[in-house]
């Protein structure tokens, strides 16, 4: 099957068209034939990127998308067009499904399935739980069903679903309990595609079962979290009510205490969107250093250019997750690997080796060697032999999941 897989932000459309093996799911029977960005969707000028595994494609490619619809069709086009030279891939007839990639369903669908009008209509009820991805995944929604027509079955893969396995003492807030009957205000959690992924490549990587995997996943990239993985599956994470909560990241300040954030506003005299924009997008990385939401950036600014406020925000992101992957440790009782993923994580060594310096009392034991020569993209073991708890980078690949998950729900509408 080739399956289109559409993750929709609030204003660019990624994609990739994945070849699976009908008698699947295994591991390494699918091929990524082609992937692509819109990006500057609602923006006077849209730019497109789009190319076949191994091609050239068009890079950069102005192209005016006014909405969500428009960057689809744009994607569409293309594939139809004769000249994309996508293995196997001729034209959209050659589409046997679609994944979308979805936000939040709330409490009402967690686990993945094929869209109809009821589960559209649940993820529009979910848009004030996620106001800026929900709008854009149903519009490219409706839109794959209005340019594919209703044969070609889509599927909906929620970011929350990971998590929908932790207890009511780690997703419950202590607010009063009618916050959680009456609005829904709960811990959620997301990246959830993402830990759901490493917790099977762990699995895979050293011969285990999912349910004997006992790990603690750290998904460090622009958004971050951590999540404690005991017997396969999610005990706590570090998002929450929103992707806002835990970490400190790019932009995002992650825990807060929420009476600073009431201070703040009466100081200052801002409104809720003021605020909201203040610690999703001002804050993080980029508003200790002042310079950049962007690892590549800071790890130059701090130690190439000694710039002070780099560094501190450097120290202040490892410092957060040094203490949760403690917290998590002791909430497991003990893990048998910490497993780093996302931009950073499959990235920075320096980051790595910065937490993991700090986790020698838990048994965990960095090898240097292995950490800084590890080669890009690939995933490895980087702990010392005798290290009591082991230490991975694994690539993550969310499309990939969100092609399974869409190929096992068209397979089993079938039966
Ligand atoms: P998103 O949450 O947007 O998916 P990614 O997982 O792509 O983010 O991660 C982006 C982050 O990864 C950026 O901060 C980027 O600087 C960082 N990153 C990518 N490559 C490197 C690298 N070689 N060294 C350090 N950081 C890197």
């Amino acid at each position: 099957m080739n399956i289109l897989v559409l993750n929709c932000g609030s204003s660019s459309a990624k994609f990739q068209i994945i070849q699976t093996d009908l008698n699947m799911i295994k591991e390494g029977t699918e091929r990524c034939l082609a992937s692509g960005i819109c990006e500057k969707i609602g923006a006077e000028s849209g730019l497109v990127s789009m190319r076949a595994t191994g091609k050239t494609g068009i890079k950069d490619k102005p192209y005016a998308m006014p909405d969500h619809r428009a960057a689809i069709n744009a994607i569409f086009e293309w594939i139809d067009s004769g000249k994309a030279e996508i293995d196997g891939v001729n034209s959209l007839k050659d589409i046997d499904a679609v994944g979308h990639r979805i936000l939040h369903g709330g409490e009402k669908i967690v686990k993945s399935t094929l869209i109809d009008d009821y589960v559209i209509s649940v993820i529009e009820e979910c848009i004030p739980l996620g106001p800026l991805h929900n709008p854009a995944q149903v519009k490219g929604i409706r839109a794959c069903i209005d340019l594919l027509g209703p044969s070609v079955p889509q599927v909906a893969v929620f970011d929350t679903d990971f998590h929908s396995t932790m207890a009511p003492e780690a997703f419950l807030y202590p607010l009063p309990y009618d916050y959680y009957e009456r609005l829904h205000v709960r811990r959620y959690g997301f990246h959830g595609t993402s830990h759901r992924f490493i917790t099977g490549k762990y699995a895979e990587t050293v011969g285990k079962a999912k349910e004997d995997v006992n790990i603690i996943s750290a998904h460090l990239g622009n958004g971050s979290s951590i999540t404690a993985v005991k017997n396969g599956k999610c005990i706590d994470t570090t998002m929450g009510h929103t992707p806002h909560e835990g970490l400190m990241m790019g932009t995002r300040c992650g825990d807060i205490d929420a009476a600073a954030i009431l201070y703040i506003m009466e100081q200052d005299g801002l409104s809720v969107k003021e605020v909201d924009t203040l610690i999703n997008k001002k804050s993080g990385l980029l508003g200790i250093s002042g310079i950049s939401f962007d690892m590549r950036d800071l790890e130059k600014a701090a130690f190439t250019d000694h710039n002070e406020k780099a560094k501190l925000a450097l120290d202040m992101f490892v410092h957060r997750i040094v203490k949760y992957i403690g917290a998590y440790f002791a909430e497991m009782g003990g893990a048998e690997a910490v497993v780093f993923t996302g931009g950073i994580g499959e990235n920075s060594p320096l980051i790595r080796g910065m937490v993991c310096s700090r986790l020698g009392c838990l048994g965990i034991d960095i090898d240097e060697d292995k950490n800084k020569g590890l080669p890009r993209g690939k995933g490895g073991e980087i702990s010392k032999d005798g290290s009591k708890v082991k230490i991975y980078v694994l690539p993550t690949n969310e499309e990939l999941m969100i092609a399974r998950d869409t190929v096992s729900c068209v397979e089993a509408a079938k039966k």
